[in-house]
């Protein structure tokens, strides 16, 4: 069997992973506070942790004892209550009654949380709690921890509320490196006399009236409080990894930025409740994420979101399709810092058009997923490789651009386990494939309407990227745009498209249009007005239409011939 390592974030050394039981790997990753649709850093967790998730089901591949028949557990829960989405509901809908303000904004927010994960090709995980689906689970666990002297009920500012007391657990503060004391002396904290320590953090607070609240009784010394109140965020993550996972798992992961405090207190609150010195065994973290060499902030204004790149045109002028987002993401290594730049992009951009060509030999795509599926084809075993050391995404990749450099040469199986290892990573599948045709299927007549439409590529693969992202109201915008200029989208299935003349009359007309510009540059050639000349050559290949010069062979006259490039 492969030997996977990983760097782990608690020991802080590379480790050799060792799963607890094989037949049932288990991992649990912190997944979106749905409030605002996630942005492009929100992503980065998302793909390396389905990278992770995919090495994992092929090592511990076959029957296991996960739910789902597999050996691979993967928990991503949904942060249903917080906040931030509070001050959104009353925002956002003002008028209606706060319940159904929250229900509607979380539901319109994860709705797009999976449209975006779909498009980055992510597979879902084997469950996805919501927190509020779990409240009396953490009432349960917060009662636990006062009744073993690791919490106590108390009076704040806002009322009553659950507190942890962290000088109640030795070891707080293992993940994070971060010593209590130093904590202590280093932190400018207001002091909060009702906390028997400043570092104390909120299980259970009670709600206001324009707050969502549950009762829950919690009983501390003797006396039983009902209080109606919410959860703190980092107590849902000890419940529902306890409740899916059990308390030892093996993988816990998320962003760099939940190191301290979402991770350190879910440590602290499971292995306190459960009496155990591990939560997970193995904790790993992604970096950060900066956009054009710098931190991403609304004010900044270069805060973009996926939904964003994937459908408008704000970032870079023009859509992105899911994919290159995926590559652009796995280029540098998980833990590095990376910076998301519209160069990178149009790299990316490129890559995936050579990647697709490659792997067009043979036909592979069209059956590439079946070939894997009945294990006929395997991905790369030095691609397997690189991955099992701490995931190394960017060497996989090289690998990958060498492999299609050479992709002149490939047999029939070269170009499947080319295609094969491009599926594994979920770069290119056999739904989307289409999208990174350079040609396509548009027909060279309807290419004539480049001539009308100054923007026609563009167009073209917007509408390319609308198909892959399955964007019905960008596809039928599109297509109203082709109809206005008397060409009929005609969908051949695979994300495929040809574009077909309404009006035949009017191709006649193009045609016409670049034979007489032709005619007009020849007139100028002869009377050496060499300045006109390449101006009328530069504006039709800035239309797509690239002219060649030749000879005559019976007369020896100079003949211009024509054809259309994107
Ligand atoms: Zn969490």
């Amino acid at each position: 069997m492969t030997e996977l390592k990983f760097w782990n974030t608690l020991t802080r050394v590379k480790e050799e992973f060792t799963p607890i039981d094989p037949d049932n790997v288990r991992m649990y990753v912190c997944g979106p506070t749905v409030y605002d649709y996630a942005h492009i850093g929100n992503a980065r967790p998302l793909i390396v942790f389905d990278v992770l998730y995919r090495l994992l089901k092929h090592v511990y591949s076959g029957q296991g004892t996960a739910s789902d028949g597999s050996r691979v557990t993967y928990v991503r829960n949904i942060t249903d209550v917080d906040d931030k989405i509070n001050a959104r509901a009353l925002r956002d809908y003002p008028d209606l009654p706060l319940n159904e303000a929250i229900a509607k904004v979380t539901e319109k927010t994860a709705e797009r949380f999976h449209k975006d994960a779909v498009a980055l090709g992510c597979l879902p995980p084997t469950f996805e709690p919501r927190a509020t689906a779990h409240i009396d689970g953490m009432a349960k666990m917060i009662q636990t921890l006062i009744d073993k002297g690791n919490a106590y009920v108390t009076t704040g500012r806002e009322g009553r509320e659950v507190l942890f007391s962290v000088s109640s657990m030795p070891d707080y503060g293992k993940l994070s490196n971060r010593k209590l004391e130093d904590q202590q002396a280093g932190a400018r904290i207001a002091v909060e006399d009702h906390k028997r320590n400043p570092a104390d953090f909120v299980l259970w607070k009670e709600s206001a009236a324009d707050e969502p609240g549950w009762d829950a009784d919690f009983t501390d010394g003797g006396e039983t409080t009902t209080i109606h109140g919410r959860p703190g965020w980092h107590i849902e993550c000890s419940v529902m990894s306890e409740y899916h996972l059990g308390e030892t798992f093996d993988i816990h992961g998320g962003g760099l930025d939940l190191i301290f405090p979402h991770h350190e207190n879910e440590i602290a609150q499971s292995c306190c409740a459960h009496g155990n010195d591990r939560m997970a065994n193995l904790w790993m973290h992604n970096g950060f994420l900066q956009v054009e060499g710098k931190k991403m902030s609304k004010s900044d204004g270069n805060f973009v979101t996926i939904a964003e790149l994937l459908e408008t045109e704000k970032f870079g002028g023009r859509t992105w399709h899911g994919g290159v987002l995926r590559l652009a993401l796995l280029k540098t290594h998980y833990r590095e810092p990376l910076d998301f730049t519209l160069s990178s992009l149009q790299e990316c951009r490129k890559d995936m058009e050579r990647f697709f060509s490659a792997g067009s030999r043979y036909h592979a795509w069209s059956f590439v997923d079946d070939w894997m599926l009945a294990g006929l084809t395997e991905p790369y075993p030095e691609v397997i490789e690189a991955l099992s050391q701490d995931l190394n995404t960017p060497l996989a990749i090289s690998i990958l651009r060498q492999k299609a450099g050479a992709s002149g040469t490939f047999n029939q199986n070269d170009a499947i386990q080319f295609a094969s290892t491009v599926r594994f990573l979920n770069l290119i599948n056999s739904k989307n494939a289409g999208s990174f045709s350079g040609i396509g299927a548009v027909s060279d007549s309807a290419s004539m309407a480049s001539l009308r439409m100054p923007k026609y590529w563009e167009i073209v693969e917007s509408l390319r990227v609308a198909l892959s992202n399955c964007d019905q109201g960008a596809i039928d915008r599109i297509t109203e745009v082709f109809k206005n200029e008397g060409e009929q989208v005609v969908f051949v299935g695979d994300g495929n498209f040809s574009l077909e003349t309404l009006n035949p009359n009017q191709n006649v007309e193009q045609e016409q249009q670049v034979k007489s510009a032709i005619a007009t540059r020849l007139a100028l050639i002869a009377a050496k007005n060499w300045a006109e000349a390449d101006k009328i050559r530069d504006e039709l290949l800035a239309k797509g239409i690239q002219l060649k010069d030749g000879k005559d062979p019976e007369t020896g006259e100079r003949v211009t011939t024509w054809e259309v490039k994107r």
